[in-house]
């Protein structure tokens, strides 16, 4: 079953903008508030204004939100971790027209709520950034055109993404082209070389077992899904169902600068779905530089 944080329980944790400014200070200094510089405990608090903490002890200055989503905000913290909710609450992702709406803020701050949010997930993302290495899973590997997507000067546009899957988790990324040495190099990097590798029968993968890895590769162009060893793509190709569905629902025209932030908006919803975690929980451990 899939945990959640619901809105009674939200209301209960964070009443108030200082139970949000408390909360990142805590996640930056723990729950006993041990000072960086003099390393006293129970020594960091918030100044009256709210908006800077310091050090009884030694004096030091904190901005909570210094660097991260909320750098310079004129949105209250707790309307931002309640727009980090709906992220989190709602399964297909969460459009800028909806936050406009919801939120009763303007369109161009709605856009930039969720377009911090993103960028936060991509950094939560990014900070758990592992190579694939328990040899106990296999990896299912596979690239995908993706639509909705525009360029520079706004013209339709789309983008080539690689995706690997395992039963830890999915990483995907933009990849530059299909040739063997875009792919070979991206899977030589993520892929531990005692991780089996499970593939369609695309030429650019041949030479995976040349590299050290123990390759099965699915002759998809004869119709074949299933080898003799019970390997298959289901994992990323249902993968794929899900991504495409999420943008052409939700989120229907995206800049190819920021394809790279809906695409881990997307795998965290998606690992977390598959854990059983609560995603708002995981979205507020940690307040990360985003800047
Ligand atoms: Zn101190």
């Amino acid at each position: 079953m899939v945990e959640a944080t619901s809105i009674w329980e939200f209301v209960r944790r964070f009443p108030d903008d200082l139970s949000c400014l408390n909360h990142i200070l805590d996640t930056k200094f723990g729950v006993d508030r041990v000072c960086n510089r003099c390393g006293v405990a129970n020594s960091v608090w918030l100044k009256s204004n709210h908006k800077v903490a310091s050090c009884y002890q030694c004096g030091v200055v904190v901005r909570p939100m210094a660097n991260t989503m909320l750098h310079h905000s004129r949105i209250a913290p707790r309307v931002w971790f309640y727009a980090m909710l709906l992220f989190a609450n709602m399964p297909r992702g969460t459009p800028a027209h909806f936050l406009e709406r919801h939120l009763s803020i303007s369109h161009k701050a709605a856009w930039r709520l969720g377009h911090s949010i993103r960028r936060h997930i991509a950094c939560l993302r990014i900070g758990q950034a592992r190579i694939f290495s328990n040899p106990s899973y296999s990896v299912q590997i596979d690239e995908t055109i993706l639509k909705n997507v525009v360029d520079i000067s706004g013209n339709s546009s789309s983008v080539l993404v690689m995706g690997i899957w395992s039963r830890e988790g999915i990483m995907t990324f933009p990849l530059r082209d299909r040739s063997k040495d875009s792919i070979i190099e991206n899977i030589c990097q993520l892929v531990d070389r005692r991780v089996n590798i499970i593939t369609d029968d695309f030429a650019s993968y041949a030479s995976l077992s040349s590299r050290g890895y123990q390759h099965a590769r699915i002759t998809h162009s004869k119709g074949i899904w299933v080898d003799g060893n019970g390997n298959n793509t289901c994992g990323i190709d249902s993968y794929w169902s899900y991504l495409k569905r999420y943008f052409r629902t939700t989120y229907k025209r995206v800049s190819m600068e920021n394809v790279i932030s809906y695409l881990k908006e997307a795998e965290y919803r998606y690992d977390c779905s598959r854990k059983g975690e609560d995603m708002f929980l995981k979205m507020i451990s940690s307040f990360p530089d985003i800047r």
